[in-house]
């Protein structure tokens, strides 16, 4: 059975101890195996806080990252470059510190709406960037998953094909993919292509979101066909529910989603009716 994760702004919208701790003991009070960390303050994070918090209430973290215009490894400008391959060296320590095994996200390029297609120096640039970071991730354990997002958000990888040829290209490492239903609703012909396309051995970690991204299941995303693959497949590894609404709001990160509405006001109970859906669909 996968471990079933939900990530953090399902109930909090900043991650200082106390909320950090708040949303921990809801998260495990509701069953859950993981909580998703988004590291939306990398430096403000209390490393050694976080994770004695995860430990006491017995909850994996994994951490994510989407990079920012200013951090932007994908970039022709080499001052943002170089910013970015700092952030991500920082998001790796910290992932190691809180004593996750797991980066995902926008680690690739920057997670914003781009005006004119990836250029091929801007694309080399976060190769290079990505397979150094590798190196550093296999030696502590972690396991960096690349985020396969919408064409509004990077305009490096929006399908599973673009994900595969980006991993071929950054040559022998144990780098892998992320995939998340939300954004497969935007740019794939259906969902068990994609995921059979990057199987088990390179998929490493899955997001379940819905197509507006409120409650699973009252939206239109075919999670039918989407546990089928997985099990087809044989995927072993995290399952996190992602959900976002204006009741819970970063101001960075919400506003870079397009978090304009409401679509729940009730965390916990959207978080364990999602816990429900996933453990249900993964029944063989
Ligand atoms: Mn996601």
């Amino acid at each position: 059975m996968n471990k079933i994760g939900v990530h953090a702004l399902t109930f909090i919208g900043d991650i200082e101890n106390p909320s950090i701790e708040k949303c921990l003991s809801q998260v495990a009070k509701i069953g859950y195996d993981v909580m998703e960390l988004p590291l939306l303050n990398p430096d403000a994070l209390d490393t050694r806080f976080v994770s004695k918090a995860y430990e006491k209430f017995n909850i994996e973290p994994t951490v994510s990252l989407g990079l920012s215009y200013k951090t932007d490894i994908a970039s022709e400008d080499q001052d943002r470059v170089k910013l970015g391959r700092e952030l991500l060296f920082k998001a790796l320590e910290k992932t190691i510190d809180v004593g996750s095994s797991n980066l995902c996200g926008v680690i690739h390029s920057a997670l914003q709406k781009n005006d004119a297609p990836k250029t091929k120096l801007g694309y080399e640039n976060s190769l290079s960037v990505i397979r150094d970071l590798a190196k550093k991730a296999e030696q502590n354990n972690v396991t960096l998953s690349l985020e396969v997002v919408n064409r509004y958000e990077t305009n490096i990888m929006n399908t599973a094909e673009e994900a595969m040829n980006y991993i071929n290209d950054l040559g022998d490492t144990n780098v892998k993919v992320h995939l998340d239903t939300y954004h497969m609703n935007i740019e794939e012909n259906n969902y068990s292509e994609p995921i059979k396309k990057i199987g088990k051995d390179k998929l490493g970690m899955f997001h379940f979101g819905e197509n507006h991204r409120g409650y699973l299941g009252s939206g239109h995303i075919n999670f039918e066909e989407t546990f089928k693959s997985l099990k087809e497949i044989n995927y072993s590894g995290i399952i996190t529910f992602e959900s976002f609404s204006s009741e819970v709001v970063d101001p960075v990160l919400s506003n870079t989603l397009a978090v304009w509405r409401n679509l729940w006001s009730n965390s916990e109970d959207l978080a364990a009716e999602a816990l429900k859906f996933i453990k249900n669909g993964l029944r063989p």
